[in-house]
């Protein structure tokens, strides 16, 4: 799910949702239940729970102790790492102004309204013409915008050595990207353009509601049906990893019985696991970067950070934010088409609302929203990861391995940012914020062991 949707800005703008800060650095689509971390393929019994390991002295120095590990990482690595992050500020630009001249290109040429015409010469009814559009529209922005995906996706993973797909099977996995958000895509605007025709000058609420019910839908489906369009899933077959995961599902309460592994090395070298599902489907999957690259310690803080997001219920918190979110972006949008249409519309060949050739004129006013919205957006996320760290050091009892996989996680995310750069740019906690919570964690439990 969330890989699709890292597709980026194209995706984005062509659902209308979420725009501007699409691209940039991770699959941030997932607000909700998304992973982020690693397992070992060690053995069992051995790194099991038992709690902060090293002895320290009573004064242990938290601050000392994040240094200590942030200096784990070699200077030429963390520059590295540094220049892929800050290389993503970049992008949430590049991607807004490439897609917003895009969009503007089919307007101004006339070409949105001459794809609407053919609809309509084609196809009977409005809800057909509608989706005859938008396959048009679609394939037209994929085409014009391939220039950055291909940059974004390809080029510039393989250039910080992230990236492990050769130019087919990435190209492969584009295309069928493409295809699924084609068709969620198509439903959902032709939804919306059922709903501005019937409901008139109130269409902007319902059409948020609209909008975000078919997000809850995707979100909570997209790990079950969606993923394995990308990756395969098998059963976990180290027992011993999957018993100690289970045992810890059972003590926080989750109802699974089994624990899924998926081939992520297909794609990338990112190390991650989630939770997800829900009235059934709910299971744990790891990846296979994680079960290869982790010690068991760090595996159990991954799994109970992944187990916080689903206790805290984060899938649909996440999704009463956007929601809030979606209700404003529609409000704008409603404000911003009515403002344009007056002063550009009849000379685009765009007969009103209701008309789907405004569809590329919705997409420049939705990312503007989405862009000024990034740091908003951003936070929401980040402070529900947050939330599931510190739910995961409590139920793993492991804040050496969550130091251990923080700094792994630092090889894709800028370790220690100023605090201003944090709020603006980061949708997980910094390594240095997350580490630093971890030794806090072990500062305290070290003091009341000594009681
Ligand atoms: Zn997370």
């Amino acid at each position: 799910m969330f890989r699709f949707l890292r597709i980026g800005f194209l995706l984005a703008v062509s659902l209308l949702v979420f725009a501007g800060g699409a691209g940039s650095q991770q699959p941030k689509v997932s607000t909700p239940v998304k992973p982020e971390q690693m397992s070992p393929a060690v053995p069992p019994e051995a790194g099991t729970r038992t709690a902060a390991a090293a002895p320290a002295a009573p004064e242990f120095d938290v601050k000392a102790a994040v240094d200590a590990y942030l200096a784990k990482v070699p200077p030429d690595k963390r520059a590295k790492s540094d220049a892929y992050f800050e290389g993503g500020y970049w992008l949430i630009l590049w991607d807004f102004l490439y897609g917003a001249a895009i969009m503007l290109l089919l307007l101004a040429t006339g070409a949105s309204a001459r794809m609407r015409d053919f609809a309509e010469r084609i196809a009977p009814w409005k809800p057909a013409q509608t989706a005859l559009y938008f396959v048009q529209f679609f394939l037209a922005v994929s085409v014009l915008g391939f220039p950055l995906t291909y940059y974004e996706g390809f080029v510039r993973e393989h250039k910080y050595g992230l990236a492990t797909q050769t130019f087919g099977p990435w190209m492969r996995d584009q295309v069928v990207g493409l295809a699924v958000v084609l068709v969620l895509g198509g439903l959902l605007a032709m939804a919306l353009f059922g709903v501005v025709r019937r409901l008139g000058k109130s269409w902007w609420v319902w059409g948020a509601g609209v909008t975000t019910v078919f997000f809850a839908f995707a979100i909570l489906t997209g790990p079950v049906y969606i993923a394995p369009l990308f990756n395969t899933y098998k059963k976990l077959e180290d027992q011993k990893v999957k018993e100690t995961i289970l045992s810890m599902a059972r003590a926080n309460g989750i109802p699974v019985t089994e624990v899924y592994e998926m081939d992520a090395s297909r794609q990338t070298t990112r190390v991650s696991a989630n939770v997800s599902g829900f009235l059934g489907t709910e299971r744990i999957t790891l990846n296979d970067n994680l079960l290869k690259r982790c010690s068991p310690a760090e595996i159990q803080a991954v799994m109970g950070h992944e187990m916080g997001h689903y206790v805290l219920n984060h899938a649909y918190k996440g999704l009463v934010f956007f929601g809030v979110i979606i209700v404003a972006g529609f409000a704008f949008l409603n404000w911003g088409l009515n403002w344009s249409l007056a002063r550009w519309g009849q000379r685009w060949g765009i007969r009103g609302i209701t008309d789907v050739a405004v569809i590329p004129l919705a997409a420049v006013i939705f990312s503007i929203f989405g862009f000024v919205f990034t740091p908003i957006n951003n936070t929401i996320t980040r402070t529900m990861e947050y939330e599931a760290d510190l739910y995961g050091l409590n139920a793993s009892q492991q804040p050496d391995g969550e130091a251990e996989v923080d700094l792994k996680l630092g090889e894709y995310r800028k370790l220690d940012p100023g605090p201003i750069e944090e709020v603006l740019f980061f949708d997980h906690p910094s390594g240095r914020t997350r580490i630093t919570a971890a030794m806090r964690w072990k500062k305290e439990h070290l003091k009341a062991g000594d009681r």
